[in-house]
């Protein structure tokens, strides 16, 4: 695998591959990778012929008071894992490379509507930081796919209606959420963890299948919502939201619709989770 700084040298290496008539997988992601990140990287493998991951931690994302300095950083052990897994390239650029006019001076994107409720709602500004970067990254590889996790159910909308309204001519590819066997969504972020926490945040898990569970039994939405977010409470979280939402994550009007999914997301110390689980798939 070779690992690029610079985008000019990836994007002669990609255009090598396209010019051989290979198709390009991208995986985009902010590094400290584990399973759930190679399993994306598999995924690419399959609808493409060439896999190109990049890490890059992005500024523009991150609020004024959350993680950005310490989200964990571990590239060396990154480059070896995504090499193990065969992944053909890696973008690692510099945030002078992604914003040469700096973070603030630069081109905004901002996506409508999506962008204003859940996530969106409590941390103000993430979702544009999230499509003005992948924006960024979509033009410097250039690729023909692109996978995204559905453990970010609401990233994952953001970007197919960016790459829509944008005419990016580029597979949106969504990947199942890996869990830890106990039904922790794998996440960079469990690692801040401490103590019990780990434990009780096994409970978000459990709460989405109770709140799955609930709308089975055909219990009203905002009832099986209020019992979801007393739970979590009580279990010792601060909650964002713990909501059930339609596929485009417009509210539904009743449990009965097909297509639904239940979203939390909750502190638990200093460590914000969120999951969210598909009520019809498997
Ligand atoms: P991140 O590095 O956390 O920004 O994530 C990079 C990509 O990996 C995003 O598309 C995430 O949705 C995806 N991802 C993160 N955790 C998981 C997981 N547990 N299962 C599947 N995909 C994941």
């Amino acid at each position: 695998m070779n690992t690029f700084k610079s985008v000019a040298e990836l994007r002669r290496r990609v255009s090598e591959w396209r010019s051989q008539g290979q198709r390009v997988g991208f995986v985009p992601t902010m590094g400290n990778l584990h399973a759930g990140h190679f399993a994306l990287v598999e995924l690419a493998r399959q609808h493409s012929d060439k896999v190109v991951a990049s890490i890059f931690v992005n500024p523009t994302q991150f609020g004024p008071n959350e993680d950005y300095a310490r989200y964990p950083r571990t590239p060396d052990s990154d480059i070896a894992g995504l090499a193990a897994k065969g992944c053909d390239a890696l973008l690692l650029p510099s945030v002078e490379e992604m914003y040469p006019f700096g973070t603030i001076g630069c081109v905004q994107m901002h996506v409508p509507g999506i962008t204003d409720i859940l996530d969106g709602a409590h941390r103000p500004g993430h979702f544009n930081g999230v499509a003005q970067v992948v924006a960024r990254l979509f033009n410097m590889v250039q690729p023909d796919a692109s996978v995204f996790g559905r453990k970010d159910y609401q990233q994952l909308q953001v970007i197919r209606y960016m790459a829509t309204e944008m005419s990016f001519p580029i597979e949106i590819v969504p990947a199942p959420t890996l869990r830890e066997p106990d039904g922790l969504a794998m996440s960079s972020r469990n690692q801040y963890l401490q103590g019990d926490e780990r434990q009780t945040a096994t409970f978000i898990y459990q709460t989405l299948c109770f709140m799955r569970e609930q709308r089975g039994h055909g219990f009203p939405i905002d009832a099986i919502e209020a019992e979801a977010e007393q739970r979590l409470t009580m279990a010792g979280f601060s909650v964002d939201y713990a909501e059930i939402r339609r596929s485009d994550l417009m509210r539904a009007k009743s449990p009965e619709e097909p297509g639904l999914l239940a979203l939390i997301a909750a502190r638990l110390g200093r460590t914000r989770l969120i999951d969210n689980l598909e009520f019809d798939s498997a």
